[in-house]
């Protein structure tokens, strides 16, 4: 455990912390978890994000053992906020001109901020945390330091960020996405888009200073500070109409050699099906994540994370690991191999997608096909991301069930030995 209480990035600190929150995460999150109770007290959350962003842990295993350990009605609250995250992934799935938008609007302010002298000096108070709101310091310096803010206390910085201090939301989302160890481009864009009043049209979400008073305790109480009052954020073009994702393409056979990024840690249960490991690597994105310096954090996470998974592959699958650097340092590892194909986890939308793509066409080049394989969680849910939660929330139930985890298989579940 790092001495702040978070998980060490590695699965098995995952596991252990999954373990030891599985008997919290009943109606005892139902009941505390929108409370921040600060840095020094983190035991109504899981703190497992970052695991699961990378997937050193999976989310079919958070949800398994919330329902392993409570009735399903008692730990819906749980189910639901994972839920979420994978709603997200798949609504920016279906719609990834939203993010190429997002990242255009970053660069275009990264010119104005250094050609607009008002808007750099608000923009280097806020990042510094020298705004004078107590609380939204204190959270800028808790982020900066540990790569991490509680989920309520995400809602109030950005409705800060863009209702009170007024400035532009893509800075603000940029600022969270490039200092978050879990820092997750549809969790994190469309999460900054919904407190804008962006995601549902007109509906935004505004920090009150009592509703801060009351879920931090009293630690931070800024009445009078804060813009209550702002209107949504307005977008002149509506939502693009969805796209479909491409289907998931089908397990490998003979030599493969096997890819790891920031977005999939787990290769013990890739579907592989007849495939033979005979490589592994890694490469990363994680500098790509924005054109602004990266969190400490963020950096030691990743490349821990990583550490993590290729020695787990080499493990599993009998083979050296390596870590590659670039596409190109990619092609010429897999040429090298002599194998059938390059496979690696499907990455959703965002810099390692963006990198797959590229490496993609140079393979190609060389006869080497790039094999994405999705996980069944993500191709069975990402479809009903088509509009509002709602529609994925009122199907988890089938969802569950499909994915062997419904009400039927309560028995086997409470079974299962506790991670
Ligand atoms: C403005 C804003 C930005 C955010 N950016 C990110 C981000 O970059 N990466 C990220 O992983 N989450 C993001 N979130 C969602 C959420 O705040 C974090 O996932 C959560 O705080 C992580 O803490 P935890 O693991 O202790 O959560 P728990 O409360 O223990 O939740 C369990 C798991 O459910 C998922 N989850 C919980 N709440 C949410 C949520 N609101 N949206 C999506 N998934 C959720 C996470 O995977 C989490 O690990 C953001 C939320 C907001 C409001």
């Amino acid at each position: 455990m790092r001495q702040d209480g978070f998980p060490e990035p590695t699965r098995a600190a995952g596991l252990a912390r999954l373990a030891a929150f599985a008997p919290r995460m009943g109606r005892d999150y139902a009941a505390t978890r929108n409370h921040d109770f600060g840095p020094g007290d983190r035991s109504n959350v899981s703190l497992l994000s970052a695991h699961v962003r990378h997937r050193l842990v999976l989310e079919q295993e958070l949800v398994a053992t919330a329902l392993a350990h409570h009735a399903a009605a008692a730990c819906d609250k749980f189910v639901q906020e994972v839920f979420w995250r994978t709603y997200w992934k798949g609504w920016l799935e279906q719609r990834p001109a939203v993010w190429f938008a997002y990242r255009a609007r970053v660069a275009e302010w990264q010119g104005r901020l250094r050609s607009e002298g008002g808007l750099r000096r608000a923009y280097e108070d806020a990042v510094s945390g020298r705004t004078g709101i107590a609380c939204f310091d204190a959270w800028v310096q808790e982020l900066v330091e540990t790569g991490y803010l509680h989920n309520h206390t995400r809602m109030w910085f950005a409705s800060i960020w863009i209702f009170t201090l007024r400035l532009p939301w893509e800075l603000g989302a940029d600022f969270t996405y490039r200092h978050f160890i879990d820092g997750d481009p549809a969790s994190n864009t469309l999460s900054w888009r919904w407190v804008a009043g962006l995601h549902t049209r007109g509906k935004h979400y505004l920090a009150r200073a009592s509703n801060i008073r009351t879920y931090t305790q009293g630690r931070f109480d800024p009445a009078g500070e804060l813009d209550e009052r702002a209107l949504p954020l307005v977008e002149e073009t509506s939502h693009p109409t969805p796209v479909p994702f491409p289907p998931s393409e089908s397990p490998p056979a003979g030599r493969v050699a096997l890819l790891l990024t920031e977005e999939d840690l787990n290769p013990e249960t890739l579907p592989f099906a007849q495939a033979r490991v005979v490589a592994l690597a890694s490469v990363m994105a994680t500098e790509e994540r924005s054109p602004f310096p990266l969190g400490q954090p963020v950096r030691a996470f990743a490349e821990a994370a990583i550490e993590d998974g290729l020695a787990r592959g080499a493990q599993a699958f009998a083979v050296p690991a390596e870590r590659l650097m670039d596409v190109d340092s990619v092609v010429a590892w897999a040429k090298g191999a002599s194998v059938d194909s390059v496979v690696t986890a499907y990455a959703p939308v965002g810099p390692v997608a963006t990198l797959l793509h590229r490496l993609g066409q140079a393979l190609r080049e060389v006869r080497i096909p790039l094999i994405r394989l999705r996980r069944e969680w993500d191709s069975l849910i990402w479809p009903h991301a088509t509009r509002g939660y709602f529609q994925v929330k009122d199907r988890i139930p089938e969802l569950l069930s499909r994915l062997g985890l419904g009400r039927e298989n309560a028995a086997r579940l409470s079974r299962r030995p506790a991670l």
